[in-house]
């Protein structure tokens, strides 16, 4: 059997930062095992390709999550990256760090070395800022180039006039020391090709001689000796492939995210002892918290009808779209550089509200059904406004013993009340910023929710009709003290109870940030490389 210093399972935004990091030491030797094939295609690298990897099954899980009380008996769909540079490689490229307060909870729950002072180094570290920024705050010599939208587009300036109009000032820098206000976003795009975690991380760590990475590698189980992890059970080719097993002589690293690295646990016999229970799994660690937790953000998309200005849904039409093919391949700008968003809004949703709780995002196009994937043929464009920091929480859990059927995914959606109360405010909020003055030259009626739509119940129901992930599943690993009922991770990130296994991505949030998370998993990535080699950031 093959043995390695380290086995990370998982080639995604943590997986990939791990590898670049631990394999700087030339005399450590690290195996990645990555699920899905490398990320070759080029709907990955090219910005407006989202649309396309967005149920693109070769390169996604394409999971359905179970249908929950307040999502009006839907299921609805959780795409996540199966590729080098996982969901990285697939997602709407929005760099978003999250707030100082974000932070200093997590710290609060009992997690030393984790407050904003703590991990701003490793933000720091990670980016390469091009753009506005004060220094204090960004990075500018990291591998992650982090860009500002460059479509200056007049829906867009004149949805930011509205904010103002409504006393949201203009920010410079929302990853800076305030987080409130509106501002263009800032995206990880270099000269119009997405930057994934793969390209900024992997991909230069690929040309070590110490880094093994497996492509179509599904870890199906860890393997143990006693209570030590010792290496990983895989099969190559996925499923109906071969079985192959690899060692770890210091540390089995789970990688696999949000849903999968909970579920690789509880395939291999860790975690709530019923649960293992009723799939015939034998416990080998009981671990209660394990899948418990998730939590994701939930957004309604507002919708208005547009007059007086062409909107994206339109120029990606007929000869529009072949001239923007033209201007991509040779200036590398355009509309096939966009993201799926292109302004910030960050607010609140009451006056005592001390930080804000809102998100809300704007976009010149508008969605079929108002789900990503399909533009509408009429010219459209669509505020998603979503809670920050939800409270409700859901599971993870196997759905059987068989590492190839997907795990059973609740996020139980707007379960608590302040979570509802949020969401009709930003509801309300978005319905103010369409009909502000700046807008009006454009503004044809609203479409979704619509006029009909008028008392805080009209407006929950229609959030339950049509609210979607916004794709940032979080918190089903947690990291907390070993005496917390919950608590999956150390602040080490070492699995609680065993040895020679942690777990590093994005299930180890102890809660929700206010933020999209890639940003802040690639931080984890980044500070557990140290937690690992027992260093600590330096830092001018
Ligand atoms: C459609 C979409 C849009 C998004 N938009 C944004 C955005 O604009 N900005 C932002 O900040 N965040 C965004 N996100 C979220 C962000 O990309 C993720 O939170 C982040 O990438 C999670 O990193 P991770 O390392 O935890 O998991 P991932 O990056 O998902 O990596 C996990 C990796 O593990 C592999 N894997 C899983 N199980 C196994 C197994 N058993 N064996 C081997 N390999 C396995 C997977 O194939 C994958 O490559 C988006 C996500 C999606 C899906």
């Amino acid at each position: 059997m093959e043995t390695f210093d380290y086995v990370i399972v998982g080639a995604g935004s943590a997986g990939s930062v791990l590898t670049n990091r631990l394999s700087e030491d030339a005399g450590t030797s690290i195996c990645v095992l990555e699920a899905g094939p490398s990320d070759w295609h080029p709907y990955i690298h090219l910005p407006a390709g989202f649309i396309k990897t967005f149920h693109m099954k070769s390169i996604n899980w394409a999971y359905q999550q179970e249908p929950g009380p307040w999502t009006g008996g839907r299921s609805i769909y959780a795409p996540r990256g199966k590729t080098l540079g996982g969901s990285s490689s697939i997602n709407g490229h929005i760099y978003n760090r999250g707030q100082r307060q974000d932070f200093d909870t997590w710290a609060q729950y009992g997690n030393r070395g984790w407050g904003y002072q703590d991990v701003l180094p490793y933000f720091k570290r990670l980016e390469k800022r091009i753009g506005e920024g004060d220094d204090a705050y960004r990075g500018r010599d990291g591998n992650l180039t982090v860009t500002t939208m460059d479509w200056q587009d007049p829906l867009c300036e004149a949805f930011m006039a509205g904010a103002i109009s409504l006393g949201i000032p203009r920010n410079p820098d929302y990853n800076g020391a305030i987080q409130e206000g509106v501002s263009y976003a800032q995206r990880t795009i270099k000269n119009g090709l997405r930057v994934s975690a793969a390209t900024a991380f992997l991909h230069p760590a690929r040309k070590r001689p110490n880094v093994h990475v497996r492509t179509h590698a599904h870890a199906t189980s860890i393997i143990f000796e006693g209570k030590r992890a010792v290496g990983v059970r895989y099969i190559k080719g996925g499923k109906g492939g071969t079985p192959v097993e690899v060692r770890a002589s210091k540390e089995v690293i789970l990688a696999g995210g949000t849903y999968n690295s909970p579920q690789l646990l509880q395939l291999s016999g860790v975690g709530s002892p019923e649960l293992l229970g009723s799939l015939g799994i034998e416990v080998r660690h009981a671990l209660p918290g394990v899948g418990e937790g998730l939590q994701d953000h939930y957004a309604p998309r507002t919708v208005a009808r547009v007059k007086n200005i062409k909107t994206i849904n339109e120029r990606r039409q007929g000869l529009s779209l072949a001239f923007e093919a033209l201007k991509w391949a040779t200036t590398r700008r355009g509309l096939l550089s966009l993201s799926p968003t292109m302004v910030y809004c960050f607010w609140h949703s009451g006056e005592s509200t001390e930080s804000s709780d809102l998100q809300l995002t704007f976009t010149p196009a508008s969605y079929k059904e108002g789900v990503q994937g399909q533009l509408e043929d009429q010219p459209g464009m669509t505020i998603a406004s979503w809670q920050q920091r939800p409270e409700s929480r859901g599971y993870v859990h196997a759905r059987s013993s068989n590492p190839f059927d997907p795990p059973i995914i609740q996020t139980n959606y707007l379960a608590e009340e302040l979570d509802r109360r949020t969401i009709v405010a930003g509801m309300k909020l978005a319905r103010r910023l369409m009909a502000s003055s700046p807008l009006s030259p454009y503004y044809e009626y609203e479409d979704f929710p619509g006029p009909g739509v008028q008392t805080d119940d009209e407006f929950l129901a229609a959030a339950t009709q049509r609210g979607t992930t916004t794709f940032h599943p979080g918190c089903t690993c947690r990291m907390g003290p070993a005496d917390s009922k919950w608590a999956v991770v150390d602040d080490q990130l070492r699995v609680h109870g065993l040895q020679g296994l942690r777990v590093i991505d994005a299930s180890i949030m102890p809660r929700m940030i206010s933020a999209n998370l890639n940003a802040s998993t690639m931080m984890i990535a980044d500070k557990a490389s140290d937690l690992i080699r027992g260093k600590s950031v330096s830092m001018n």
